[in-house]
């Protein structure tokens, strides 16, 4: 027996065999932005996320600060690239 993985774009259904496909599809099929803008922009929402992690594990001026700037940075991103509106993939929670 053979396990065969598959990669599905969360915004169509459509399958795909590498995972760097499949984004290369989401990124310009569904957000009209470049792989290398989609990868960024993923990077940005995991750390605005991790940031508002260590807020709530661990309040200090420190940790507010890292969230804030990390959550401005975001929304500069999705502004820039007209992402505002979108929404997220539902696999990047
Ligand atoms: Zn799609």
């Amino acid at each position: 027996m053979k396990i065969r993985s598959v990669y599905i774009c969360d915004a169509c259904g459509r399958f795909f065999d590498q995972a760097s496909e499949c984004e290369e599809h989401e990124a310009a099929t569904h957000y009209s932005i470049s792989a290398s803008s989609y990868l960024k922009w993923k990077q940005l929402f995991i750390s605005a996320s991790h940031a508002g992690t260590h807020v709530g594990v661990r309040r200090n001026p420190e940790t507010v600060k890292a969230f804030e700037d990390a959550i401005k940075e975001l929304l500069d991103f999705e502004e820039k690239h007209c992402l505002s509106e979108l929404g997220h993939p539902s696999n990047w929670y």
